[in-house]
């Protein structure tokens, strides 16, 4: 039994439901895993100092502190909380309900239920950040979420969220018979003043990021084929830059994604169909590459691949081999999963695959701490294991630059200096 959970083995045993132990800005951590993940290396023996809500120290020798606790972790790798790259709260499992009925027949009440338990499962799966991508139809409410968040209303991740997202009139769903205007599950916006406005609207109900759909299924065979012009998405990313936010785009199309990078979009999401040519481009501009292998690897179970079975359908062939071809242009790697499309807290398949499909496991960790940290313009707050950083830290059992699985063997999830488990 690992020693923190004998430390407040008397608490859990009283209250049953969900439990974070107290801190206060003198409380005072020492941790003693065998090893440290700092974001970028892994280091034999260190200690972490905590202290309040931050790092204070990181290395073999933290000195004397009074009233500290210390806590070791034997066997144990301590790293930082990890960030999920592509989040979506508002949804649930595809094969539970499909994404059309929880657009049109779930009700916000539900909707904003589901998404308070599933912040609370991927902060206790070691994911202390989310950029969550879009609430799907419910509005502005990741907005909200994050505030109640924040103030200590529910636990949860800290996150970045986008709001409604950005698509082309058209080319979104849910579609009904043409004579029923069905809500969609993002924001329709064309032309210059349009996106201008609807750019604008976002940031003041909140988006921390704008996403934009570059591509989308409404092909002539109802194939991805590109919405926007590169114009139109130039103009997103200039009223989005002009207010300090980065904007992501939805692109599988090799074209889509072409329009994107010219654009000057900083993340593309999903990728499938890059070419070495774009990948190219995407290292030369320094755009990076949110691969969500998870999602099509769910998404191809849940039309009846039977994985380990059956041989692979084309779109995962094909999507193990743009992501070899992204790896081997150099292009920077986000981790995430586009997790809700399959279940929350299980964020970690995402990494496991990135391992599956030839990405090294040390190269995983970087990108799911300090990669997504940089990329995201968070680096000055979380992502490392530094002195001065908000003290989110992710204590498991074993050697994830080894073996990733150890990811999941959890031990201690720490937001902001709290110790949060089960
Ligand atoms: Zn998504």
């Amino acid at each position: 039994m690992p020693v923190i959970k004998k430390l407040f083995f008397a608490m859990a045993v009283c209250l049953p439901a969900f439990l974070f132990s107290q801190s206060n800005k003198d409380s005072v951590y020492i941790l003693q895993p065998d090893r440290v993940f700092d974001g970028v290396a892994m280091h034999e023996n260190w200690q972490v100092v905590v202290k309040g809500n931050k790092i204070e120290y990181v290395g073999m020798e933290p000195g004397k502190f009074q009233n500290a606790r210390i806590i070791r972790f034997k066997g144990c790798t301590l790293l930082p909380g990890l960030i999920e790259g592509h989040s979506h709260l508002f949804l649930h499992p595809y094969n539970e309900t499909s994404w059309n009925d929880q657009v049109l027949k779930e009700s916000r009440a539900e909707r904003v239920t589901r998404a308070t338990v599933h912040a609370q499962k991927t902060l206790l799966a070691g994911f202390t950040t989310v950029r969550d991508l879009g609430t799907e139809g419910a509005g502005y409410d990741d907005a909200g979420l994050k505030d109640a968040i924040e103030k200590g209303v529910i636990p949860g991740p800290r996150m970045l969220v986008a709001t409604r997202a950005i698509v082309a009139t058209g080319s979104y769903g849910p579609k009904l018979s043409n004579d029923i205007d069905a809500p969609k599950g993002a924001a329709e916006a064309d032309g210059m003043d349009a996106l201008v406005k609807e750019v604008r609207t976002q940031i003041g109900k909140g988006a921390d990021v704008i996403k934009v759909y570059a591509d989308y299924r409404w092909g002539l065979n109802k194939q991805s084929m590109p919405t926007f012009t590169t114009d139109e998405l130039k103009k997103v990313v200039e009223v989005a830059a002009s207010s300090g936010r980065i904007v992501v785009a939805h692109a599988t199309t090799t074209e889509g994604m072409r329009r994107a990078i010219m654009a000057g979009i900083t993340t593309i999401e999903h990728g499938d169909n890059g070419t070495p040519e774009i990948f190219k481009l995407m290292k030369e501009k320094n755009i990076a590459l949110c691969p969500t292998l998870a999602a099509g690897d769910a998404v191809a179970q849940y039309a009846g691949w039977r994985k380990g079975f059956d041989t692979e359908p084309l779109q995962i062939q094909q999507k193990r081999i743009s992501f070899r071809d992204a790896l081997k242009a150099g292009v920077t790697i986000c981790m995430g999963g586009d997790v809700g499309v399959f279940a929350h807290g299980d964020n970690a398949r995402e990494m496991e695959m990135m391992v599956e499909y030839g990405m090294k496991a040390i190269n995983v960790l970087q990108s799911a701490t300090s990669v997504n940290a940089d990329i995201f313009k968070i680096n000055d707050k979380v992502g490392r294991i530094n002195p001065g950083l908000f003290a989110d830290i992710l204590i498991v059992n074993g050697d994830p630059s080894k073996n990733i699985h150890d990811i999941r063997n959890i031990q201690l999830v720490m937001k902001n200096g709290i110790i949060y488990f089960q």
